[in-house]
């Protein structure tokens, strides 16, 4: 009797000619997120993947293995050899063991599906005589089909599978097989909910975080790596580039109108980060802002941050409350590292009565006096890149 980790592929399997290209993918990103422990074997059988490993480290290895894009379900399997002499003994053997571990079990059924479509006996032989061999052994057990305590099932592929529970995996698509995109990355709670859920979607991410050091600290800094730490176990690695945005700041406090303040670093943020887009070739920005949640997020607060950039933005939270923002957040463990103090650079020169509902053209006109262009030049200079991966 073999554990293994067994999980499937959900949309990818409908991706009809490209489906090679998503499973080797997908094969990848396991492996890459599996590195450092020590596996035996990650094979795949058919439309599945397993994963061998020893005993001790089965629980971390399948914890990490079901936050992988692209895999809807994950279970906790046996294998077994493929013989139709031994398919008796193999589910007492395994049926047995579940026993000794729960013994309030009392009714049971077998599911069998054959994915081997030569295997000599049908899914629908293979129930009732797996059935009765268990009743003949186990006399205090009984069938019960709808809603037994025990389901076992018997999945036919090159090997024989058996399992009881499954359980949701990460879902969505491998990253790297949607594109590249600059992530937004604050030290707040959203934007790294909106990395996730684009990452999610297959893509891959590279960060940006704007600092206006020494007016914000290092710590913060720190805790913005932190964050993106915390995502790590979902998407492998990601580099972080960090971005003093003082020097753009104190010209637009000189010359530029101050309720405008927000709204003119914000369109700086977005060149930036497109900046960094087009030399990384990713393809969009994310940032984490939903419809009105504060005052630079009204409709024509995003019209102006926007404008600035000709690249796609996505805001994956933009129809979201706070709340389920909160959720996911405290779902992929990023909402602890997230609720921190840290200082902003958004805090830095906060207008008191910052503009709701500016006009486009007001703010291109207020932004006409700077020299865009060399600002930009000037902090992409001084810019720093920290590389998050995997610390094992
Ligand atoms: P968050 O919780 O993600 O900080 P927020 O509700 O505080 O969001 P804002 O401060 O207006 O909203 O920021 C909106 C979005 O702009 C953020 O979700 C993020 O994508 C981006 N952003 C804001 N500040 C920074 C920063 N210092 N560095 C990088 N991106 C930032
Ligand atoms: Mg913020």
């Amino acid at each position: 009797m073999k554990q293994v980790i067994s999980l499937s592929y959900g949309e990818v399997a409908l991706k009809g000619g490209n489906r090679k290209y998503f499973v080797d993918k997908l094969m990848k990103n396991l492996k890459q997120a599996l590195r450092g422990y020590e596996t035996d074997r990650i094979y795949q059988d058919r439309t599945k993947f397993y994963i061998e490993c020893p005993s001790e480290i089965a629980d971390e290895v399948y914890e990490q293995a079901r936050k992988v894009f692209g895999f809807v379900v994950s279970s906790r399997a046996v294998v077994y050899e493929k013989d139709p002499e031994k398919l008796a003994d193999q589910a007492l053997e395994y049926v047995s063991a579940i026993l000794e571990k729960d013994p309030s079990i009392r009714s049971f059924k077998f599911e069998a599906k054959r994915n081997d479509k030569k295997y000599p006996m049908k899914s629908m032989e293979i129930n009732p005589f797996l059935g009765g061999i268990i009743l003949k052994k186990f006399e205090h057990l009984h069938v019960d089909v709808h809603n037994p305590d025990l389901l076992v099932r018997v999945d036919i592929r090159n090997a024989i599978y058996f399992y009881s529970q499954k359980e949701k995996a990460a879902g969505g698509l491998p990253i790297g097989t949607t594109g590249r995109s600059v992530l937004l990355l604050s030290g707040g709670i959203d934007s790294p909910v909106a990395g996730h859920m684009m990452a999610k979607r297959g893509v891959e991410l590279v960060a940006v975080n704007f600092n206006s050091y020494p007016f914000t600290s290092e710590r913060s800094d720190e805790k913005v790596l932190d964050l993106a730490r915390k995502m790590i176990p979902y998407i492998g690695s990601i580099d972080v580039h960090q971005v003093n945005i003082l020097p753009i700041q104190k010209a637009i406090r000189m010359n530029c109108p101050e309720k405008e303040m927000t709204i003119l670093s914000r369109r700086f943020m977005m060149r930036i980060a497109e900046r960094i887009a087009k030399e990384q070739s990713a393809g969009s920005l994310i940032t984490g802002e939903s419809l009105g949640q504060v005052a630079s997020q009204t409709m024509e607060g995003l019209h102006a941050t926007n404008s600035a950039v000709s690249m796609p933005v996505f805001r994956p939270l933009i129809g979201m409350d706070k709340t389920e923002i909160i959720e996911i957040a405290q779902r992929i463990d990023t909402f602890e590292t997230s609720i921190l103090p840290f200082d902003d650079c958004c805090m830095v020169f906060l207008p008191k009565h910052p503009v709701t509902h500016p006009k486009l053209g007001q703010i291109e006109h207020s932004e006409s006096v700077l020299d865009v262009e060399a600002l930009l030049d000037e902090v992409m200079e001084s810019r720093k890149i920290v590389t998050i991966k995997k610390d094992r």
